[in-house]
C-alpha cells in the first residue's frame, strides 16, 4: 500500500482505495496524474540534458574573435571553461533526474 496525491484536493490517499476519503474524487483521476509527473520529469531531464548538450557543442566550436587582444582571449577561454563545467553540470543533473524518473514506479 502506498500513498499517492489526490489529484483534485492534493491531500495524501491510499492506493488501494478507489475514491478520495477527502474529497471524494476517484482514484483513477490520481494515477494519471501520477503517469503524467513521471512523463514530465523524463521531459524535463531530457531537456537538461540537451541544454548541456547544445552548450557543450557551442563552446567547442565556436573561436575566439580575432579582434580581441591576447589578453581578451585569455579571459574569453576562461570564460568559456566555466561555460563548459556549466554544460557538463547541466548534462550530469540531466542524466540523475532521468534516471530517477526511470526509476520512479507508475501505478
Ligand atoms: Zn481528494
Amino acid at each position: 500500500m502506498a500513498l499517492v496525491e489526490c489529484k483534485e484536493c492534493g491531500k495524501d490517499i491510499s492506493d488501494s482505495s478507489k475514491f478520495c476519503p477527502h474529497c471524494g474524487a476517484p482514484y483513477t483521476q490520481a494515477i494519471g496524474l501520477s503517469q503524467s509527473n513521471k512523463v514530465g520529469k523524463i521531459i524535463g531531464g531530457l531537456l537538461t540534458l540537451i541544454a548541456g548538450i547544445i552548450l557543450l557543442i557551442w563552446i567547442n566550436f565556436r573561436e575566439a574573435p580575432r579582434y580581441m587582444s591576447y589578453e581578451l582571449a585569455e579571459k574569453y577561454s576562461d570564460k568559456a571553461s566555466e561555460l563548459s563545467m556549466f554544460g557538463y553540470l547541466l548534462v550530469g543533473i540531466g542524466i540523475i533526474a532521468l534516471m530517477f524518473a526511470a526509476k520512479s514506479k507508475t501505478k
